[in-house]
Order: structure tokens, then sequence, then C-alpha cells
């Protein structure tokens, strides 16, 4: 296939994809040389109301599943939890971006998932045939919303696979080819991309701490669970520095007079958690939590002055809580845990 002209398909889109992409994409299909692996894309749409009705396809980041991603030769399936979460953490963030007003124009436009790029064994540098019945499956399905999708493929080559209209040689041996799919399509095309510098384009941050940092998220809730109190599901709102969402959760011990409200931020523990007080509501009842606990926040005062930097890293929030307990005038109940607390913050409710 290697070399041959692409059929010509009129219609479209043009494709631009960030060189943080496409180094990801190498450094992902490097970590895993023998098996299939892949990631969610992620980007924008553009209408093409200044390019003649041609609309635009930015992809702006790729997004990993985690360990539980079945990597095999051959095979590849994704769509974790993990995975969801993140995305939908990325569309909340841009959402608030946009709300607030922080992005030009042109980019004023909903974050999309925009398909999945894997990578394939040897020289295969177009989909298979099951493949094609995936993504034809994924299209079909009109819960997904989608009448396209993109179907990059990566593969690790030692000879050089020649140039093709389609194909992006990231670095001596890592190709990309990118392959678009129309609902009405009965095969995947090939499309010509083109590179943009990371800094022509929008950045969607780095992942936010919980879950960047699963482990350190099971460990801050045990802890509070062992220590008596009990935290809601998280809501994400923009609360402190106004870059980007926080990630926000209530605390309350059985019986108590007042909860906790907490807010940290997405590279919390570099930055710390901001803690405020309330008086006690019903945490089993989340309908509304977000609004709820928006509506608190405005109302409550911030604890304590944010502690410096320094000594932020080894706490964590329920040390942090056991000492406002401590030197302040709140009054706790005695310290239980009731039966069936889970350690997921989802659990915990
Ligand atoms: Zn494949």
């Amino acid at each position: 296939m290697s070399g041959m002209p692409l059929p010509q398909t009129p219609g479209l889109p043009n494709l631009v994809v960030a060189q943080c992409v496409l180094d990801k994409m190498a450094g992902a299909a490097r970590a895993w040389q023998a098996d299939e692996t892949g990631e969610a894309l992620v980007g924008l749409v553009e209408p093409g109301l200044h390019t003649n009705g041609v609309p635009g396809i930015y992809l702006l980041d790729t997004i990993a599943p985690d360990d539980s991603a079945l990597r095999m030769a051959h095979t590849f399936q994704q769509g974790d939890p993990h995975q969801d979460e993140l995305l939908w953490w990325l569309q909340e963030n841009w959402h608030a971006r946009r709300q607030r007003g922080d992005l030009p124009p042109k980019w004023d436009l909903p974050l999309r998932y925009l398909g999945d790029w894997h990578k394939q064994p040897g020289g295969m540098t177009r989909p298979s045939q099951g493949d094609l019945r995936t993504a034809k499956a994924w299209l079909r399905d009109s819960e997904n919303g989608m009448d396209f999708l993109l179907a990059p493929i990566v593969t690790s080559q030692r000879q050089d696979p020649g140039s093709a209209s389609n194909r992006i040689r990231v670095d001596g041996q890592t190709c990309v080819d990118f392959w678009y799919l129309q609902r009405q399509q009965r095969d995947f095309t090939g499309i010509p991309a083109t590179v943009y510098q990371d800094g022509q384009l929008p950045g969607l941050g780095a992942s936010p701490w919980h879950l960047r940092e699963t482990q350190r998220l099971e460990s801050e809730f045990d802890r509070l669970l062992e220590t008596g109190l009990i935290p809601s599901p998280l809501v994400f709102l923009d609360l402190l520095d106004h870059s980007e969402l926080d990630i926000c959760f209530l605390l309350g011990r059985p019986g108590a007079e007042q909860l906790f409200l907490i807010a940290t931020p997405p590279d919390y523990p570099a930055h710390p958690a901001e803690i405020r007080i309330t008086a006690f509501m019903d945490l089993e009842d989340d309908n509304h939590l977000h609004e709820r606990f928006l509506q608190r926040w405005r109302n409550a005062q911030p604890l304590v002055a944010p502690p410096e930097k320094s000594q932020v890293g080894g706490r964590n929030l329920a040390s942090q809580i056991e000492e406002l307990e401590r030197n302040g005038d709140l009054r706790t109940a005695p310290v239980t845990v009731p039966q069936g607390a889970g350690p997921s913050p989802r659990a915990a409710t």
C-alpha cells in the first residue's frame, strides 16, 4: 500500500494535529512495543464559516486508558471508567473556560471526543476490517451522537514505509496514518493532517490530581473514613484561582452540627486545599450537590489561611481537619465509622 496515491474524496475536512498529540502517540507506541495500544482523541470541530464551509478538525490531546485496558497483539479495547472520567473532566473544564470568556473566539467551540488512535503491528498502516466494523457500529449508535470518527493508525517500522498523503513520520521509527470515516461511507478514507506547534493551539492542561494520583485519592479517603469523616461524592467547581476547575466535596461526622467544605486545586497537594465550614445537611441526598456546595461555599468563610507550600506536601486532609477541630471550638461527635462506608468517593454516598 505504501506510496500509493489515495482516492481523492471531495468534502474531507481540514485536519490539524497538535505536535504534542504526535509526541504522545510516539511515546505510548514505544512504551508498548510488542502489543497494540491506543488512546482516545479530543479536540474541536470548527464548522468552516471562514473556509467556504469546509470544516476544520483540531486534535488537541490524547487520553490514555488506565492499566486495566487490554493490550495484546491484534486486540485493543479501551473505554475504561478512568478514561471516561478524564474526558468528562476535560470537557467540564473547557466549558468553564468558555463561560469565563478565557478563549479567543476562534476556539470558543465545544471540546469533543473525535475517535481513537491505535497501534498496529508491523506495516499494517490501514485500519483492519474489525476496526471498520467497530467504527461503523459506533457511528450507527445514535446515543453517541457522532457522524464521523478519526482512526489514526500508529506503526513502528524499522524500514521507511515511504510516503503517503495521509502519513506523518513522527520520528525515526514511528509513523501515523490518519483515517476518517463518515457515517454514510463504506470504508475509511485517508485524510491528510497538518501539524501545528503546541503554542498555535489551545492546551488542555495536566490531568487533575484525583485522576492522576488515584492512590493518593484512595489513601486520603481511607484516612478520612478512619477518622470518622464521611465524604460526599466529588463535584467540580471554579472556586480557587479561576484558571481550572477545583475538585470539591463535603465532609461530615455523623451527628455533628457542621460540615466541612473542601476545595482542592487540580495540582493538589502542590497547592493546598481550602477548607470552609457550614451547617450540617444531609449528605445522602446528592441531588443538586453541585448547586448546594456552591451556595454553601459562597456563604462560608475560609477556616484558616492556606499553610505554607512546604508544609502541605506530606500532610493529608484528615490530619488538617483534625488539627482544625483540636484548635477551634468546633464541636464534634464521637468518632464512629458507619457500616458499609467504602474507600472510594463514589461508594461513600
Ligand atoms: Zn486495528
